[in-house]
Formats: C-alpha cells, structure tokens, sequence
C-alpha cells in the first residue's frame, strides 16, 4: 500500500480549481491523475498532467478501476455540482483514502463534507473574498489569515521603525505584533531580527492577531 514518501495525488475534477491545483503539483514533482468526466477537459490537460482519465467520480466501480483505494492523497475539486461532489467524497472515504481535500462552494457545502468524513475542507471563493476584502479596506500589500483571528500582512516599513533597530522600537509591545520577514528594495525577503534596521520602502510581513494587523498596516 501507500508510502509515506509517495508523491501521488488522485485530483476529481479538473476546472479551474481543479486544473490550477494538478498544474501546481506537477511543477512540483508530483504525479497527478487528473480525472473528469468530461473528455474535452481530459483531453486539454493530457499532456501537462502525469496521468489522465475520463471518467464518473460518483461511480465506484470506475473509482476502483482507476485504483483510487491506491492512492495516499485525493482532492474532490468539483464545486457547483453538489451532489457529485458529496458523493464522489464519501466514496473515497469509504474506501479509505487517508487524506481528502473537497472544494466547498459555501459553508453549508464544507459542512456536509466533513461530516461525510472529508479531512480537508477549503472554501476558495469565501475565503479569497474574506482577503480581498481587508486588502481593499486597508492599506496592506497582502494579507493571510492563518486560522481564526491570527493573520500575517505584508506592509510597508512604517515611518515608526525607519532607520531604528526593531529590537529598541518597541513595537511588538505597542501593536502586537512581530516583524517575521523584510524586504529591501531589489532584494529578496530575509527574516528580520531584533537588530534589523528597516530603511525607507522597505517591505515588511508582520504576524499577529488579526486585529492587531490591521491597525499596525493602519499606521503610516
Ligand atoms: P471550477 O469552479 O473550479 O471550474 P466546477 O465545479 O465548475 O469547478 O468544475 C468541476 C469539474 O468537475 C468540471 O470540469 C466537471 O466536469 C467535473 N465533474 C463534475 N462532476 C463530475 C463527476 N461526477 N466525475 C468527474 N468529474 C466531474
């Protein structure tokens, strides 16, 4: 069976969800069956995935045939069509895949799919909305919220911290917050240290609660 350093995934669905993530593995050297059940997406992406297949996820047999019980990792990319979607997941957890990631369209969506017994819920559009939303309200370059209430945002150095070594600006005590990365210009990003030293333009990630954030990005 699977191990633990096998770098195969079965990916269900490939639209643009779908595609983008197989796409995404590949450049990364991993082997991608990439399965629809529609022989125009099949064929389009044939020559960039590893492995591909036309065929009805909702339909075991087909599943087993293409070896899905095989495989370690799976992703059910199908988004608008509910009930494909929660029944293609609840066969891959019957036969046991140990790790499934499902697309959800909306939170009543992920629900069901948990409770089918998906490990791995991502809500892609809800979640990219709920980003771009604090991009567009403030003043952050860009923004992650890593789970519920702690974020980390990339903002320009503040007038605050210029010229200063963050260690004696003390800012972590005044926002909350913690330089984690700097970016000068033309350069890469580098971790920051207490003994940074941030110049004008600089590019900086802060990490902190997501309120805290917030407000720091708001300081300029
Ligand atoms: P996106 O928004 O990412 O484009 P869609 O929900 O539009 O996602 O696309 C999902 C893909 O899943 C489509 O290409 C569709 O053909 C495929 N699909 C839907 N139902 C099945 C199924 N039962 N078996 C295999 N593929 C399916």
């Amino acid at each position: 069976r699977s191990k633990t350093n096998d770098k195969r995934v079965l990916v269900i669905g490939l639209g643009r969800f779908g595609s983008s993530l197989a796409l995404e593995l590949v450049a990364h050297n991993w082997e991608v069956l990439g399965m629809d059940s529609s022989p125009r997406l099949v064929q389009a992406y044939a020559e960039s995935l590893t492995h591909t297949v036309v065929a009805d996820a909702t339909d075991e047999e087909a599943l087993r045939q293409i070896g899905a019980q095989e495989f370690t990792r799976a992703v059910v990319a199908i988004g608008t069509h509910l009930e494909e979607s929660i029944l293609a997941a609840s066969l891959l957890v019957d036969m046991g895949v140990p790790h499934i990631w499902a697309k959800a369209v909306s939170r009543r969506h992920g629900r069901i799919l948990q409770q089918v017994g998906v490990h791995h819920v991502v809500l892609p559009e809800h979640d990219m909305g709920e980003r771009v939303a604090h991009l567009v309200s403030g003043r952050m370059l860009d923004y992650v919220e890593i789970e519920e209430g702690f974020a980390l945002g990339k903002t320009r150095a503040p007038r605050e911290v210029i010229g200063r070594r963050l260690g004696d600006t003390g800012i972590r005590a005044k926002y909350g917050i913690t330089v984690v990365s700097i970016k000068h210009h033309g350069e890469q990003f580098t971790y920051a240290t207490e003994n940074t030293v941030p110049q004008k333009g600089d590019v900086i990630v802060v990490a902190g609660k997501t309120d805290d954030v917030e407000r720091f990005a708001e300081i300029n």
